[in-house]
């Protein structure tokens, strides 16, 4: 998976290198990661890259040469996402990771700055993410947030495909909790079926923690799994 990003703050993604499992799948040349400059592409004697909105208002707005430049360096390879991190974007979920790491080889992430960018700059985009209802002071992180999600998800990156398929979300459902030793820690015991030994028996207590859960903690997500399993997909239809 090659990743470019645009972003005139290049050096907030070095640490993503060293970053545990995503930093070893880097090393692995599993994803690679090309940073672009904006600045370095800005044409004027004084690199300038933002400018003062039309119509007035605080704030500096992103001009669209230095980006288009950017962008327009950038080698194509032939299943290319271009992605625009924006507050004002579709709030990202795991399914977008997924959607992400499974058909394209090649992500581009356009990350603003200041109050945003030229509205010429959105047509670049196939598609606008916000990493929430909130607002940061660019797109490095959100853009981060996005490539941490993406590469573990590539194959070669997390050990089991079973603890990806088991995860929070993946499902809708929130995962169930989970013990190691000692059995008891100050006074707190892991529950008994846990101990047992009858799978059949722990899959059942796992199931039900995980809509317990996501029924108490989050009602929006158990609504649409409800729904989902009252009507079933092509999908799962098919299946036996
Ligand atoms: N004035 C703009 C916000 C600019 S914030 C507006 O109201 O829409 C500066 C940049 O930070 C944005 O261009 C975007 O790239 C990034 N950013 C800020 N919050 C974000 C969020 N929640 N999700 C994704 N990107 C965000």
């Amino acid at each position: 998976m090659r990743l470019d990003v645009i972003s005139l703050a290049p050096e907030a993604f070095a640490p993503l290198q060293g970053l545990g499992v995503i930093g070893r799948a880097f090393a692995a040349g599993i994803a690679e990661l090309h940073c672009h400059n904006p600045r370095d592409y800005a044409l004027d004697r004084y690199r300038k890259v933002d400018d003062e909105p039309y119509g007035g208002g605080a704030g500096m707005v992103l001009k669209p040469e230095p980006i288009y430049a950017a962008f327009e360096a950038i080698p194509i390879k032939e299943k290319r996402r271009v992605l625009l991190m924006s507050p004002q974007g579709q709030p990202l979920r795991q399914d977008d990771l997924k959607r992400w790491a499974t058909n394209y080889n090649q992500l581009v992430f356009l990350c603003g700055h200041y109050e945003g960018f030229d509205e010429r700059i959105r047509p670049l985009a196939d598609e606008e993410v916000s990493i929430g209802d909130f607002v940061l002071t660019g797109g490095e992180l959100p853009a981060m947030v996005i490539i941490n999600g993406v590469v573990r998800l590539l194959k070669g990156t997390v050990g089991t495909a079973a603890s990806l398929e088991e995860e929070s979300h993946s499902s809708l459902l929130l995962e169930h909790s989970h013990y190691t030793r000692p059995a008891n820690f100050r006074g707190q015991e892991v529950p008994e079926v846990l101990r047992s030994g009858d799978h059949g028996a722990i899959a059942r207590w796992r199931s039900q923690q995980q809509q317990a859960r996501t029924k108490e903690r989050r009602p929006d997500l158990y609504a649409r799994w409800l729904k989902q399993d009252s009507e079933p997909t092509p999908d799962r239809q098919s299946q036996p």
